[in-house]
């Protein structure tokens, strides 16, 4: 049997996203080689000899929205974060698949520097507003949230919110926001959990600021790494908001939570090339390998334990599993979006990124 069914790991939902093809590919013989069954949320690839299947809590083709996906993948974890669980958004794939159009929008450079952000006055702009991506849309919603929470006037509520930005290269952390940080610390603090330190942290009161914290990071992120001569693709960036609560219950009590959600654009999954792979392309493969290796290795201990398996779940064996512990085990919430091309000619890099999904959901 070549198929593969699902089973339910409540805390882990993965997603598949196939993107249509780009006029470059169209140009050069393009040859369709995915399918997607939105009712049975399967994916088919067109594998010789024998085609593979594969099952997901959703999945999406070419047609999908940015405003679909943000409802049926942004929405319900971002519902979670306001709830008080510790989450995580995770785009994986190959270089060039769509993580950072699900995750931000397109390119702000492929339109005259616009950010794919808010006011929509312009007809260009009305179109980059539609296809914003996710973190655009979770910032706008839970400020949504948030504010008509506290109209309901009869509710004692307080929120602050704050956000940063990091970026792990080589298995080294650095602060988007900071351009001077390098090599910070992963901590664990038995009381609130996991932070890095020395790592800026900006209060913010609306979307649009917060949105604007994140194009400043991203900005820092693109010139470090061209004057270093260093590849973005080869890094994992990670945009971190930190809702805080205060509620006071019936009893006139007091309730505090503190929720993290980590919106997470990973480094490239393709294999490096050999002839690439030289000197310090070698040890980014290595640093790559080892962060998303250490993931797919977590997340299937994670499938083991909700199983009933007693397992040892080997967090610290990357910096990206040891920052994201508290999103990813335990009381948490985590989806995994899996960006795929349908080019024939990516069909290896695709298969690899299908069977990584699907450790995590496997029975
Ligand atoms: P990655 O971040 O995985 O390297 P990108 O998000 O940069 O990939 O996507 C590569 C190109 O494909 C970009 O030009 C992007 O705008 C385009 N693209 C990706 N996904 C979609 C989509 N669902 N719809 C339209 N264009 C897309
Ligand atoms: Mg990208």
């Amino acid at each position: 049997d070549n198929t593969v069914t699902s089973g339910t790991n409540g805390n882990v939902q993965v997603v598949v996203r196939v993107r249509p093809p780009s006029n470059r590919e169209k140009d050069q013989g393009y040859i369709k080689c995915v399918g997607v069954d939105s009712v049975s949320h399967s994916v088919t690839l067109n594998y010789r000899p024998q085609p593979r299947t594969f099952t997901f809590d959703y999945v999406a083709d070419e047609v999908v929205s940015q405003e679909e996906i943000f409802a049926a993948v942004g929405k319900p974890i971002t519902d979670a974060c306001l709830q008080g669980y510790h989450c995580c958004l995770i785009a994986y794939g190959q270089t060039g698949a769509g993580k950072t159009f699900t995750m931000e929008g397109p390119d702000p450079e492929s339109n005259s520097g616009n950010s794919p952000g808010f006011a929509a006055q312009s007809k260009a702009n009305a179109k980059r507003h539609e296809k914003r991506g996710l973190i655009p849309r979770i910032l706008e919603y839970i400020f949504q949230k948030m504010s008509s929470e506290k109209s309901q006037s009869f509710k004692d509520v307080e929120f602050v919110v704050k956000c940063s930005y990091l970026q792990i290269y080589n298995e080294q952390v650095s602060d988007l926001l900071d351009p001077a940080s390098l090599n910070l610390t992963i901590h664990e603090d038995a009381k609130s959990g996991m932070y890095v330190e020395g790592l800026q942290e900006v209060v913010v009161s609306t979307a649009e600021a917060t949105y604007g914290v994140f194009r400043r990071g991203s900005e820092n992120r693109h010139v470090g790494m061209t004057a270093m001569n260093m590849e973005s693709s080869r890094s994992h960036s990670v945009f971190t908001v930190v809702v805080e609560s205060q509620r006071r219950n019936e009893g006139g009590v007091m309730n505090r939570r503190t929720s993290r959600f980590y919106l997470v654009d990973l480094a490239g999954s393709e294999r490096q090339k050999h002839s690439e792979s030289a000197g310090i392309r070698l040890k980014e493969a290595g640093s790559i390998n080892k962060s998303l290796s250490a993931l797919g290795n977590v997340i299937k201990a994670l499938v083991d334990i909700s199983e009933g398996k007693i397992r040892h779940v080997p967090y610290r064996d990357s910096k990206l599993t040891f920052l994201l512990k508290d999103a990813l085990g335990g009381n948490s919430k985590c989806t995994l979006i899996a960006n795929v091309s349908p080019a024939e000619k990516n069909i290896d890099e695709t298969l690899s990124t299908l069977k990584f999904a699907q450790r995590a959901k496997l029975i």
